[in-house]
């Protein structure tokens, strides 16, 4: 198995299906500096191996990849063979580097720290959530012990029911106050601590540093419970100061004065244990948390009797140009987060810095794990943080340029682009979300993921690597080593102007450009997702605004014509389109492709709007050939949940939509009506054939019937057997059994065969074809040559190959086909039909509309029956069958009193 198999099936299924759709499923085998080694696909004889690397390990490469310093010190720990794991012993790689850490730290803010090491960033969240839990709650003993004393002292003085004479609990006994305190002391020490973190803040992803972490993007369902938590939304001073004022808790003491008398006094306490802050915000778009807000934070902290905590793993280390982002603010935090660029790129290590007069040593005794403390780890570390002042000035340099230059390209398309932010090595580009014509392209260029369809172009044609940020996908961060060459510089400003020109000039056939190269491995489809519970009860007609909505599914066309979905990339070839299709399979939503009014001739209108079911036909049937039908189903049921999201009334399932729904039985609905459309289909090939076999002579009437098992093909079968003579049903090899089951209804109306070969056609005059191929199974060599054909193609996508089309004696009529009445001509992009001319499927879900009382004729099998109603109803509206013949279109008025009865006494 190869690494993009193993990776998809056994590391990260989701990611490898999304590198793949996004053509970012490429493997780095080397990295030096600013760079990384791309291993080129194989045969590949263009592209460069050398990737500019501005994604930085998330932050966590400032060195570059392999910095040589930190490599002498990595090799120096194999050479002296230092021990990875000495747990339980004095570590000195340890105590250096934590030494170091308290004393830069310490250099700006006073402050002397206790470092706890750990190994990732989340851990070292996690530790200082932790251990502001215990100090939190510690002090809050003590206090309690302070109040019991004081109470016991009271009882002991006899002054217990002395009644205060001042302050806030005046009136009030001191034993009745001073017991009231220590309740709720006790409850406040008891109580969860509450732990408050900012608007868009990223902290980690571990159960609890996930809860202070404000994940918009990711499921709900992946939250687990954490610590109780508050958002701070209103970053004002102001408002932060004050912002969780009535969660204070009043607590009164007392004191007795020389003279005996009793005064009380209040002070608050608060469940608030901490306040965590990015000074600079990396992963939700590079946001600086302005230093007056960083100020505010320190008064609620203070107010609050809270730790503040710093989280700098992304933004400190030097990145910025200054070892602590928070230094020019002035604000010094209780606790600071070290982790990312702590490790030189090299080591796994983080680290939580606590002021010792804060420090709860009993913390350091029972926080500990197996990793924490390693001399390999902390050496490299000792040396990393060495490096940050190395490099110190050509940060702060090429931090400027680099921002300057992108503002540049910002000013010059800002139609592209809404801002560059951040400050030294730590860039964001946020990027406006384009708006293209086509739906298709809008479902493509989604907030999540325009960040990573800018990276495939950049990768693919500047060999520059960035990804979005983590929680705002649509900011590119730009975070590169302090090793970037001012040549370097100029190549992602010329980077970024590319993209933001296509951008801007939609062009988006040459943005798109590299997701035209076919993928490589399996395909997997992606797992549902369970729905939020909808909305109930479903609104009926007329609640729900001026006009009856309808829905109508259709799968996306076949590659060929992907053109009239995207008209923006009507420039590639049928390869391209193919390759693009197969790369996005399974990762778009449905999506609304647009939206029309239609007019009945006799009475009502309705909205007809057209939603995507994001498959082609030939996805659809290899899907159900590899055994993925469950997701093809569940994909049309997303569709169908978004018409009704859309409010529509009526439902209808078109190209290969009903088919994956078991014929829309698997589209259960109370209070919307679902249909196939497929009797209106079928109405319109009876009512052809009819006029078809009513002019032919005496042994002319012999109909083929291809796909007579499928919905459509049944009851054509039924409707037309008593118009002929004979009749053949064709189907797939191993279709024999069912075939026989239908012929088997029909052989007292028709002389009926059966066969499992196209051969079986070449004595029928008249063919009709139904089948749910996605490939054409009638070919020039199954046709009689020698007479003429009536082909009746019912199957959407057709049934008969193009080469029939060239048959001098075959009349090909693609059945089906529905004219809108008046002069409508509606544009529903993927019809390629003539203006003005519906699939018939698509008409019967309009007269559904037009109709409310009505109910579907096509859920489930179809019925004569509801086939007549079909047309009836289409006839009562002006939906009237068009005839399509090479170019030729020629519509008819259905022929409705003539032979409705006819049909049913032949089929009681
Ligand atoms: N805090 C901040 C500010 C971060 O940016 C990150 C990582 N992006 C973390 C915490 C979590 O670090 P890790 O991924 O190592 O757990």
């Amino acid at each position: 198995m190869n690494a993009e198999s193993g990776f998809a099936r056994y590391a990260r299924p989701e990611f490898a299906r999304l590198f793949r759709a996004l053509h970012l499923d490429v493997i780095y085998q080397g990295g030096q500096g600013d760079h990384l080694t791309r291993k080129l696909p194989a045969g590949a004889d263009q592209g460069t191996d050398q990737v500019l690397d501005l994604v930085g390990g998330a932050g966590s490469s400032l060195f570059g990849h392999n910095h040589p310093a930190l490599l002498d010190v990595a090799r120096q720990c194999f050479e002296e063979r230092i021990p990875f794991n000495a747990q339980a012993s004095i570590r000195p790689g340890a105590a250096e580097l934590a030494q170091r850490l308290s004393e830069i730290v310490g250099a700006t803010t006073g402050a002397s720290y206790v470092v706890t090491l750990g190994s990732t960033g989340a851990e070292a969240v996690e530790a200082a959530v932790k251990h502001a839990t215990v100090e939190h709650r510690r002090r809050l003993g003590a206090l309690q012990e302070q109040f019991e004393v004081a109470l016991r002292r009271a009882h002991r003085d006899g002054v217990a029911d002395l009644v205060c004479a001042s302050g806030p609990a005046q009136g009030r006994s001191s034993a009745e106050v001073l017991s009231e305190a220590l309740d709720r002391i006790a409850d406040l020490r008891t109580a969860d601590p509450v732990f408050v973190s900012l608007r868009n803040a990223f902290h980690g992803k571990t159960a609890g540093a996930g809860t202070l972490t404000h994940g918009g993007n990711v499921p709900a369902d992946l939250h687990v419970p954490g610590p109780r938590h508050r958002r701070l939304s209103d970053w004002s001073p102001q408002h932060v100061v004050t912002a969780f004022d009535s969660d204070r808790v009043p607590v009164y003491s007392v004191t007795v004065d020389a003279a005996g008398v009793a005064h009380s006094q209040v002070r608050h306490l608060s469940p608030v244990a901490a306040c965590f802050v990015e000074p600079i915000q990396g992963e939700s778009g590079v946001h600086e948390v302005p230093a007056e807000t960083l100020a505010a934070l320190r008064e609620l902290a203070d107010r609050h009797e809270a730790a503040l905590v710093f989280d700098e793993i992304q933004c400190g280390m030097g990145r910025t140009g200054t070892f602590l982002a928070s230094e020019g603010s002035g604000v010094a935090a209780d606790y600071y987060l070290f982790s990312k660029s702590l490790g030189g790129g090299l080591a796994k290590i983080s680290a939580l810095l606590v002021d010792e007069k804060r420090y709860v040593p009993e913390f350091g005794r029972h926080h500990t794990s197996t990793f924490a403390d390693d001399d390999f780890s902390s050496r490299i570390a000792t040396a990393a943080v060495d490096l940050s002042f190395t490099y110190r000035d050509r940060i702060i340099e090429t931090g400027v340029l680099l921002r300057e230059r992108l503002t540049e390209v910002a000013q010059r398309w800002p139609d592209a682009i809404i801002e560059v932010r951040g400050r030294g090595l730590l860039l964001g580009i946020e990027f406006h979300l384009p708006q293209p014509e086509s739906g298709l392209l809008r479902e493509v260029f989604d907030t999540e993921s325009l960040g990573y369809l800018i990276a495939g172009r950049l990768l693919h044609t500047h060999a520059i690597r960035v990804i979005p940020t983590l929680s705002a996908p649509t900011t590119v961060r730009v975070q590169p080593s302090a090793l970037l060459e001012p040549a370097d510089v100029d190549r992602i400003a010329a980077g970024f102007d590319d993209v933001a020109g296509l951008l801007s000039r939609g062009d988006y056939t040459t943005l798109l450009d590299h997701l035209t190269v076919p993928p490589a491995g399996v395909w997997q489809p992606p797992q549902h997702v369970p729905l939020p519970r909808r909305d109930w009860p479903v609104l009926h007609s007329g609640s729900r605004g001026d006009v009856t909505r309808v829905a109508f599914l259709a799968n996306l066309d076949v590659p060929g014509k992907l053109w009239s979905m995207a008209p923006e990339l009507a420039a590639w070839s049928d390869d391209q389109c193919e390759a693009a299709l197969d790369r996005m399979w399974g990762e778009l939503d449905p999506f609304e492709v647009v939206r029309h009014r239609v007019t009945s001739e006799s009475k009502g209108e309705v909205e007809v709007i057209m939603v995507a079911a994001p498959f082609t036909a030939g996805q659809a049937v290899a899907a159900l050939r590899t055994g993925h039908g469950a997701w093809l189903r569940r994909t049309v049921l997303d569709a169908v949940e978004l018409g009704v999201a859309l409010g529509a009334e009526v439902i209808g399932l078109g190209g290969h939509t009903s088919i994956v729904t078991n014929a829309a039985r698997d589209v259960v609905e109370s209070s919307i009506r679902v249909t196939s459309g497929n009797s209106l289909t079928a109405a319109c090939a009876y009512d052809l054939l009819r006029l078809e076999l009513a002019a032919a002579g005496p042994g002319e009437r012999r109909v083929g019937l291809v796909g007579g098992i499928g919905n459509i093909g049944a009851v054509m079968a039924e409707l037309i057997a008593p118009h002929c003579d004979s009749m053949v049903l064709v189907g797939r090899p191993g279709s024999a059994r069912r075939l026989a089951t239908v012929a088997k209804r029909l052989s007292s109306v028709v002389d009926v065969s059966i066969a499992e070969d196209l051969d079986a056609l070449r004595d029928c005059p008249i063919v009709v074809s139904a089948t749910n191929s996605a490939d054409p199974v009638i070919l020039p060599h199954h046709l009689a040559g020698d007479r003429k054909i009536l082909v009746c193609d019912l199957a959407v996508p057709g049934d008969v190959h193009p080469a029939v089309t060239g048959l001098s004696n075959v009349t090909l009529v693609s059945g089906g086909r529905i004219q809108l009445p008046g002069m409508q001509t509606p544009h529903f992009p993927g019809i390629t039909l003539p203006p003005g001319i519906l699939y018939s499927c698509m008409a019967e879900t309009i007269g559904l509309g037009f109709e409310p009382e009505t109910p579907s004729p096509s859920y489930g099998g179809l019925s004569s029956a509801g086939v007549l109603a079909a047309r009836d109803l289409a006839a009562r509206h002006g939906l009237h069958p068009a005839r399509i013949v090479s170019d030729d279109i020629s519509v008819q008025p259905w022929i409705v009193d003539q032979f409705g009865s006819t049909i049913e006494e032949h089929i009681g």
